[in-house]
């Protein structure tokens, strides 16, 4: 009943003027591509053009290297407050299910294991803390359970598997300056 009909300059359908987009460029005010057409063409586009972007943007930051870098900095700073409530969140989370936290933290050797392709098994905290009597193999002093490090004797890297016989209670300092290396090399 008088509804005001356009030709797509694409798929030539006559369709109502509202499947057309507005565009003030072109003279009649509205895009010459139906909604449809458009839309497919526009994403064509994007992605024909993707790989001239990504160059765009790489030769620019080669050029303008410290600009940047400096963009960089601001945005980690902007960032800041958001990016720590975000953690809080997270761990505000995870001590409401100390469950969820304690598998969490059970796990963390075990990806980087798996990784790694030796042999691995599902490993507890507690059991470990347990087993050392709360005493760190390295500096023989307590730790607590919270604080604790699963240490592998034979570290990850130089083929140590994630089980309970590799594994022994530390403090987190200790761990790292262990590092890669075995107890006789300390
Ligand atoms: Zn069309
Ligand atoms: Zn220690």
């Amino acid at each position: 009943m008088g509804v005001a009909l356009k030709r797509c300059g694409h798929c030539k359908r006559d369709l109502p003027i509202d499947n057309f987009s507005r565009n003030r460029s072109c003279t009649s005010g509205l895009s010459s591509y139906c909604r449809e057409c458009k839309r497919k063409s526009d994403a064509k586009d994007y992605q024909l053009h993707s790989e001239t972007r990504k160059e765009h943007v790489e030769k620019w930051r080669r050029a303008n290297r410290d600009k940047h870098r400096a963009q960089g900095r601001i945005y980690y700073y902007r960032n800041r407050s958001r990016r720590k409530k975000r953690q809080r969140e997270i761990e505000r989370k995870y001590y409401q299910q100390p469950a969820v936290y304690r598998r969490k933290l059970d796990r963390e050797g075990e990806y980087r294991a798996r990784k790694l392709k030796t042999t691995t098994e599902r490993i507890s905290r507690a059991a470990v803390h347990r087993r050392s009597k709360g005493i760190c193999h390295i500096c023989k002093k307590w730790v607590s359970l919270r604080a604790m490090h699963v240490e592998h004797v034979v570290p990850l890297s130089r083929g140590g598997t994630h089980t309970y016989k590799n594994v022994r209670a530390s403090h987190k300092r200790c761990n790292l300056s262990k590092g890669a290396k075995l107890m006789k090399e300390l």
